[in-house]
């Protein structure tokens, strides 16, 4: 897919910001990268929601993720089309509908590894999946109850998949 194309439906990447704006376009693509239902469900509880701050009323239109500051932003915009940035959890959206801290940024992990998958991204071997598999089976960072990675937080058979992901201690 180009990245031309994946820039019109809603995807910036400028250095090390990687911006969302488009549910429509993440939906069409979700299986491809084996997403969840339930992860593009709660995403879309915040997409559209009002937030009133610094004097204004603003709705969210998607999500930034910069990796120089390690943190997710909400993008907002006023009736003016004005766009401001946010820390995702300084807005308290995610308090209003009940999800905790650890979701959210599973939800946000999960988008992100997807665009990245439709950018440049392509399913591994099934070689090289039984090793990744393999491997974090090994690992302290392993968390058997749901088989995802304590440090990322991701669900290691969806990320295993992906030539795009990699294992953030260096193993594979
Ligand atoms: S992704 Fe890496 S750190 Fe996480 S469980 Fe697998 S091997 Fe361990």
């Amino acid at each position: 897919m180009g990245f031309e194309h994946l820039i019109q439906s809603g995807i910036y990447k400028d250095k090390d910001v990687w911006r969302f704006y488009s549910v429509d376009e993440i939906i069409k693509h979700q299986s491809e990268a084996g997403i969840p239902d339930y992860v593009i469900e709660d995403f879309k509880k915040f997409i559209g929601k009002t937030w009133v701050g610094k004097g204004k009323e603003y709705k969210i239109i998607g999500f930034e993720d910069n990796n120089a500051y390690c943190d997710y932003y909400w993008i907002l915009e006023d009736e003016s089309h004005n766009r401001i940035y946010e820390l995702w959890n300084s807005i308290k959206f995610y308090e209003t509908i009940k999800m905790d801290e650890k979701i959210m940024r599973r939800i946000f992990r999960f988008l992100k590894a997807l665009w990245k998958y439709m950018l440049y991204g392509q399913r591994v071997s099934f070689c090289i999946y039984r090793n990744r598999i393999n491997e974090c089976c090994e690992c302290k960072n392993f968390e058997e109850s749901n088989w995802t990675c304590k440090i990322c937080g991701c669900y290691i058979t969806k990320k295993a998949k992906m030539s795009s992901e990699s294992c953030p201690d260096k193993r594979w």
